[in-house]
C-alpha cells in the first residue's frame, strides 16, 4: 500500500516559468516585478490595500511586534494553542506573553476569558484563526477599541477565508486587525516553500512598515521618487523575500480558486463520511460558527483522550497513513513554562492531547480519502 503522507506540496506547473522570467528580467532581489504582481493580486482580490510579502509569517509577526512598539514588560495576550512563532515574535521584543485558553467547541480563543486578563501593561491581542476559521472579530474589534489595544491577526492559515460581521458584511480575514500576518509555508494552502505576508490596515503604520521591511531604510520611498536620497531612518531587518520566491508564489495565487475548490471538496468528503462516528460519540468533528467560512486549510478530528488518539496514530501508521497531532500548548513548552503565570488552560491542553489532523492536500485522490476514512472506521470498530 502506498504511503499517504500528511502533506504534499502542490505545484501548479507555472512556477519554473515565472522563476525563469524573474531571472531573465535581471532583477531577483526583493520588491521586484513579481513581488508587485503578488501585492496587486492581494489588493484586488481581498482589498488588502497595503501588503508586503515577507520571508515567512514569523517575519510578518516580528514586523508587527516592531510596528506596535512592544517593549520589555509589555503584555501581549494570545492563545496557548498556536504555533510557536505567534509568541516568539513578541518575546523577542521583551514582551510577557499572557496565554489564554481555547473555546470548548473549537480551538479559537475563548472570548469569555479575555477581559479579566487585561492590565495597564497589556499592549496587544493576537488572535489566531485556527484552521482558517474566523475568530469572533466584532468582539475583538470592540475589545481593542475599549482598552486601546493593538489587534493583530495571525492569519497564517486563513488565506481566502471570511468573517460575516454583525451587520451582515462578509469581510476577508486579514483585513480587520491593525495588522495581519499570513504564511505561505509549504504546508499552507498556497505556498512558496517559505514565505509570508504582512497586511497593514492601520493607516499610521503604512510608511513605517515599508521602512522596517527594508532594513530600516526609506529605500521604497526613494524608488518612488518621494525622497531624493535614502538612508538608515528606523529599526528594521531584511524582511523582504527574493523576487524568485515571489515568482513561485505568483504561480500559486493565480491558481487559488482551483486550489481552494479542491481542498474544500476534500474537507467536505471527510466531514460527511466521518459524521456517523461523531453521531456514535467516538470522535468530534470540526465546528465552524455561522459567521465564519471554511477555507479547507486543515481537517481535524478530536478523540476522547490521548490514549485513543495515540493508538489511532499507531494504527494509521500500520496502514501506511500519516496523520499528525498539532500544537503542544505553548504555556507548557520547555521554553516558556517557567514564565507562564500558572493558570490552567484546560481546552488548550485537551486540543494538544486529543486533536488529530488528517492528510489534506491538493493531490489527495478519492481512493486515498476512502482509505483514510476506512482505516478510521476499522479502528473504532475495535476500540
Ligand atoms: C504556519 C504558522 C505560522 C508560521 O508561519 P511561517 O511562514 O512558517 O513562519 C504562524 N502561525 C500559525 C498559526 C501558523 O499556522
Amino acid at each position: 500500500m502506498e504511503l499517504i503522507g500528511f502533506n504534499k506540496p502542490y505545484f501548479t506547473g507555472k512556477e519554473t516559468d515565472y522563476i525563469r522570467q524573474a531571472v531573465e528580467s535581471g532583477h531577483i532581489s526583493g520588491n521586484g516585478i513579481f513581488t508587485k504582481k503578488c501585492h496587486e493580486f492581494f489588493n484586488k482580490n481581498y482589498g488588502f490595500n497595503k501588503c508586503l510579502l515577507t520571508t515567512s509569517c514569523t517575519d510578518a509577526l516580528e514586523m508587527s511586534a516592531i510596528l506596535t512598539d512592544i517593549k520589555p514588560g509589555d503584555e501581549v495576550i494570545m492563545p496557548s494553542f498556536t504555533f510557536v512563532s505567534t509568541a516568539l515574535a513578541f518575546v523577542r521584543q521583551g514582551a510577557k506573553i499572557v496565554f489564554i485558553d481555547s473555546r470548548a467547541d473549537q480551538p479559537n480563543i475563548d472570548e469569555e476569558a479575555i477581559e479579566k486578563l487585561i492590565t495597564p501593561k497589556t499592549k496587544a491581542v493576537v488572535v489566531v484563526h485556527y484552521a482558517g476559521v474566523a475568530c469572533n472579530m466584532d468582539f475583538f474589534i470592540e475589545l481593542s477599541q475599549k482598552y486601546k489595544l493593538w489587534l493583530i491577526e495571525d492569519a497564517a492559515q486563513a488565506i481566502d477565508s471570511f468573517y460575516t460581521n454583525k451587520v451582515g458584511k462578509k469581510i476577508p480575514l486579514g483585513s480587520m486587525g491593525h495588522l495581519a500576518c499570513f504564511s505561505f509555508h509549504e504546508t499552507k494552502n498556497i505556498q512558496c516553500g517559505e514565505g509570508g505576508m504582512l497586511v497593514i490596515n492601520h493607516e499610521a503604520f503604512k510608511k513605517r512598515a515599508e521602512i522596517i521591511w527594508e532594513k530600516g531604510t526609506n529605500r521604497a520611498a526613494f524608488w518612488r521618487g518621494e525622497v531624493d536620497k535614502y538612508g538608515w531612518v528606523d529599526m528594521g531587518s531584511s524582511f523582504l523575500p527574493s523576487d524568485i520566491i515571489a515568482a513561485f508564489l505568483y504561480a500559486q495565487i493565480e491558481n487559488i480558486g482551483n486550489i481552494q475548490k479542491k481542498r474544500i471538496e476534500i474537507w467536505n468528503t471527510y466531514f460527511n463520511k466521518l459524521k456517523p462516528l461523531e453521531e456514535k460519540g467516538f470522535i468530534r468533528l470540526p465546528f465552524i460558527p455561522d459567521f465564519a467560512t471554511n477555507n479547507g486549510h486543515l481537517f481535524y478530528i478530536i478523540c476522547k483522550n490521548t490514549d485513543k488518539r495515540d493508538a489511532l496514530i499507531r494504527f494509521a501508521k500500520q496502514h501506511n497513513i500519516w496523520p499528525v497531532f498539532h500544537y503542544i500548548s505553548l504555556h507548557k513548552s520547555p521554553f516558556y513554562t517557567n514564565l507562564h503565570d500558572g493558570r490552567e488552560l484546560e481546552w488548550a491542553d485537551i486540543y494538544s492531547n486529543t486533536l488529530l489532523r488528517l492528510p489534506l492536500y491538493y493531490e489527495l485522490g478519492k481512493n486515498e480519502i476512502q482509505r483514510v476514512v476506512k482505516m478510521i472506521f476499522d479502528f473504532f470498530a475495535n476500540n
